[in-house]
């Protein structure tokens, strides 16, 4: 890069994209804000597990330590079908977190501050342009080098731009719940258990019922109810205890938390865009690809585009902006359309009830290292 002035980048969006992209374009020596619709800065949704992928852009923003204080790794991913075990896999080779949305959240608040990055909470951005001026609804402007949109499945900055899209909707969906681990209460309804274990609970014959028991910490857990949407009992929120617990009797004292918690029924979906970047503006996280939540990634998707697309931009004088955007995504987006297959064929087929599935092609996403400056050695111009 030749410019030696400081380039500004300005993002709509602080979530897991948003941040991510920001704290890397910062640390890259970019003058950066990010613009937050909310008035306050939050998270929704209850836990979330992160793979090798995300967890290396964390060592990278330098937030690796803040973000271990408080998860795990479960000993194993344990898959049972009416309550019978069918796999127990330890995942050697694969690393993984599980965590609170909350602490992820504010871990990568935190290392944005650091890193010199202004987050602007009730700044919602409106549109943007090729030629890289972004609208705010209380009607400034500002011209940026780089504009990103990470302002999730309804981005202003994606449909402002009238990029094409395709979005797909499954047939199933789930509730997530935070609640107290209440591990000693599991022990005594099932002793033979190991309650640190994530547990994915399949139900399919006579009703499509399922469970994701994740331990997010020590102290809490995070509940993932599915049901098809088409099923009213199933997806009502709040839930109908009587249901889960005859489903479910080990998980009754989690499930009477969670039925006292309010929570929201989300249909899983899958959104495919023709391109990702036009002129001086890249798209990235659900603005760009939401994915069913099978494989865990859709965060880990959007994390390791944004330490990618940073990477990228760095790289590339202004005048080779667009064209480096174009070649981002030449690159690094096969990544993440072939996630997005996967997680809606397991979403389609429900075939995750069978269990054993991190293993080959599945962890390709998980094992891939965004940091690697040698990734594309080999890769075709
Ligand atoms: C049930 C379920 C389970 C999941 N589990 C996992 C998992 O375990 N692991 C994983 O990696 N992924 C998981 N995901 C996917 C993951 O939650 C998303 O892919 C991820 O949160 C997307 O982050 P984002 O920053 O792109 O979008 P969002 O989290 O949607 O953030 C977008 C931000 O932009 C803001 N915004 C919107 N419009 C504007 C505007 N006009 N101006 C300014 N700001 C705006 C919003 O308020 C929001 O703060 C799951 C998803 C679901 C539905």
């Amino acid at each position: 890069m030749s410019e030696t002035r400081t380039r500004r980048a300005e993002i709509s969006g602080a979530g897991f994209a948003g941040l991510t992209a920001a704290t890397a374009l910062a640390r890259m020596g970019w003058s950066v804000r990010v613009h937050e619709r909310a008035t306050e800065l939050r998270t929704e949704g209850a836990g979330i597990v992160l793979w090798g992928n995300s967890l290396q852009v964390i060592d990278k923003l330098g937030a690796i330590h803040d973000l271990m204080a408080e998860s795990m790794t479960p000993p194993a991913y344990e898959t049972r079908m009416n309550n019978v075990i069918q796999t127990q896999e330890t995942l050697e080779g694969v690393r993984w977190r599980t965590m609170t949305r909350s602490h992820l959240f504010h871990t990568l608040l935190t290392a944005a501050r650091e890193s010199g990055v202004e987050v602007l909470p009730g700044s919602e951005v409106v549109s943007a342009t090729a030629e890289g001026r972004i609208t705010f609804a209380n009607g400034d402007s500002a011209e940026a080098d780089l504009i990103v949109g990470a302002d999730g499945v309804g981005s202003a900055v994606r449909d402002s731009l009238g990029f094409p899209l395709k979005r797909e909707r499954s047939r199933d969906g789930i509730t997530r719940f935070l609640v107290p681990r209440r591990k000693d209460e599991l022990q005594k309804l099932e002793p033979d258990t190991n309650w640190d274990h994530m547990i994915d609970f399949w139900n399919l014959d006579p009703r499509v019922i399922r469970v994701l028991y994740t331990p997010a910490n020590e102290k809490e857990l995070y509940l993932a109810l599915m049901a098809p949407a088409s099923d009213a009992e199933g997806s009502r929120v709040p839930i109908d205890l009587e249901l889960w617990t005859s489903v479910f009797p080990q998980l009754a004292p989690v499930l009477a938390d969670a039925a006292k918690t309010p929570g929201r029924y989300y249909g899983y979906q899958t959104t495919r865009l023709e391109s990702w970047t036009t002129g001086k503006v890249a798209l990235i996280g659900d603005a760009a690809h939401a994915m069913c939540p099978a494989l865990a990634q859709g965060a880990g998707c959007a994390m390791q585009n944004a330490w990618t697309l940073a990477v990228a931009a760095t790289a590339a004088s202004d005048a080779e902006l667009p064209d480096a955007l174009r070649e981002w995504e030449r690159l690094e987006r096969p990544y993440t359309d072939r996630c997005q297959d996967r997680s809606q064929w397991f979403a389609d087929t429900r075939e995750m009830s069978k269990g054993g599935q991190f293993s080959g092609d599945n962890v390709e996403t998980a094992l891939y290292n965004p940091t690697d400056p040698r990734r594309h050695e080999g890769v075709a111009a």
